[in-house]
């Protein structure tokens, strides 16, 4: 038996307290394979939480890929060499022309930190705008971004935090085209702010999907007048896709259903399936000028190991139709979520795109009233009844579930029938 207590303790003395760890009772894992994840007493979960395993836990091909090359050279990017270039062909082919460039990092937070920094300078900017219930990342310039934990610090006067698109729980009396403007107007005011306070607004930075906020529908039409109001002040609109890309939303980027390209893009969680590779996709005017006046270096950022790894990653996406595999599973969860949220009055509103999806639970229908006490026992219970998720959101009541890409209909059947369990135990 896994001795869960003293597993905790060690953690505690040598890591220090503060370290988030899941569940009441946590889990200690020590294999995974495909959507499948088990502990050290043998027992085996279904993994409907992690994003970054995107085409499931230990894919074979990815391991061997990693392997070989591991085997073979691993160096960095200041000698000549193939595999970058056939990384970055390959993905920069997935993306609208115009966003012909990329560079290569290793986690998300460095990405954020490289568009902030591309931006600041193509603009001559500072100012930036990010909504009110977000997370980009954990370096200095990037935690000012961060409105779900505020750094120690407190904010600067270069950050302007605007409402994310709720239209569930709307902060205006509206809908529709109304709803999207009066969202909308706020990046418009926040940008007019920054002129009074004397600060250029270098742009703004959103995940299209709004993931961390809480997965919103987001009213028709926001993005495109949120960015209208941002180009036509000079900004960048900067699109975080960590959470979104690769597949997740049922197509391969998270942009790319609101009609609107950005300047810059962010990657990083689902591109290495767990190996640390992140990248920024930009317009190549913006790198071009951004490299031609700042020595850009990463130490691991761009290796061949990375590169071989993501172009594994892009190969079984593709081979396996992962990206319609999202679409098609996630589109019959969310009807069998719509089935329960029918039957169980807790459940206030189901959103989902591709296999990522919210589920809010409220205290009553009638006043939206959040209920993150439910949420919290129904991610225990799921839990104890090896089904792993989280929770989420700007109330943190949102149950966050964002299974492997390879999530099949059977683990569709097994997840919906032990939530309606669970619900209709509380
Ligand atoms: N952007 C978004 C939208 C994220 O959700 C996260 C991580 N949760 C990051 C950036 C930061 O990525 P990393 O932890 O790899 O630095």
């Amino acid at each position: 038996m896994s001795d869960i207590k003293a597993l905790i303790e060690r953690r505690e003395r040598l890591l220090g307290p503060g370290n988030p760890l899941f569940y009441d009772d946590p889990v200690h894992l020590v294999r995974g394979e495909g959507v499948w994840l088990y502990d050290a007493d043998g027992r085996k979960y279904l993994d409907c939480y992690n994003n970054v395993p995107c085409v499931g836990h230990c894919h074979p091909r990815v391991v061997d890929a990693l392997c070989k090359q591991a085997g073979t050279l691993n160096t960095h990017t200041r000698y000549l060499d193939e595999h970058i270039l056939d990384y970055a062909e390959r993905l920069l082919g997935k993306f609208d022309a115009s966003l012909d460039r990329l560079a290569l990092a290793c986690t998300g937070s460095e990405a954020n930190e490289l568009a902030l920094r591309m931006a600041k300078l193509n603009t001559g900017g500072e100012g930036f705008i990010c909504t009110n219930a977000t997370y980009h990342g954990n370096t200095a310039a990037v935690a000012q971004l961060n409105s779900i934990f505020e750094p120690f610090e407190g904010y600067g006067e270069h950050i302007r935090m605007v409402n994310w698109p709720d239209p569930y729980r709307a902060k205006y009396e509206l809908e529709g085209n109304a709803l999207a403007d009066a969202y909308a107007d706020e990046v418009r005011h926040a940008i007019e702010s920054f002129d009074e306070a004397g600060i250029k607004f270098a742009g703004m930075i959103v995940c299209p999907i709004f993931a961390n906020e809480g997965l919103p529908n987001v009213p028709e039409g926001y993005m495109e007048k949120a960015v209208g109001h941002v180009r036509d002040a000079g900004g960048l609109y900067i699109a975080d896709e960590v959470q979104a890309g690769f597949g997740r939303t049922g197509e391969w980027w998270g942009h790319t259903s609101s009609g609107v390209i950005p300047d810059i893009l962010t990657l990083g969680k689902p591109m290495g399936a767990g190996h640390p590779i992140s990248g920024v996709v930009a317009r190549g005017e913006l790198l071009d000028e951004y490299r031609s006046r700042e020595m850009y270096f990463n130490t691991y950022g761009g290796n061949q190991v990375s590169c071989a790894v993501g172009l594994a990653v892009l190969d079984v996406i593709e081979k396996e139709g992962l990206v319609e595999n999202a679409a098609s599973v996630g589109g019959y969860v969310l009807q069998e979520f719509r089935r329960l949220q029918a039957k169980y009055g807790i459940i206030g509103d189901v959103r989902g795109r591709g296999l990522f999806f919210g589920i809010d639970l409220v205290k009553d229908r009638a006043t939206k009233a959040p209920d993150a006490a439910a949420a919290k026992r129904v991610v225990n219970e799921l839990r104890n009844r090896g089904i792993l998720m989280s929770k989420i959101g700007e109330h943190d009541n949102v149950l966050k579930l964002r299974p492997p890409l390879c999530f099949a209909k059977e683990n569709a059947d097994q997840l919906c029938a032990t939530l309606d369990e669970v619900l209709d135990a509380l």
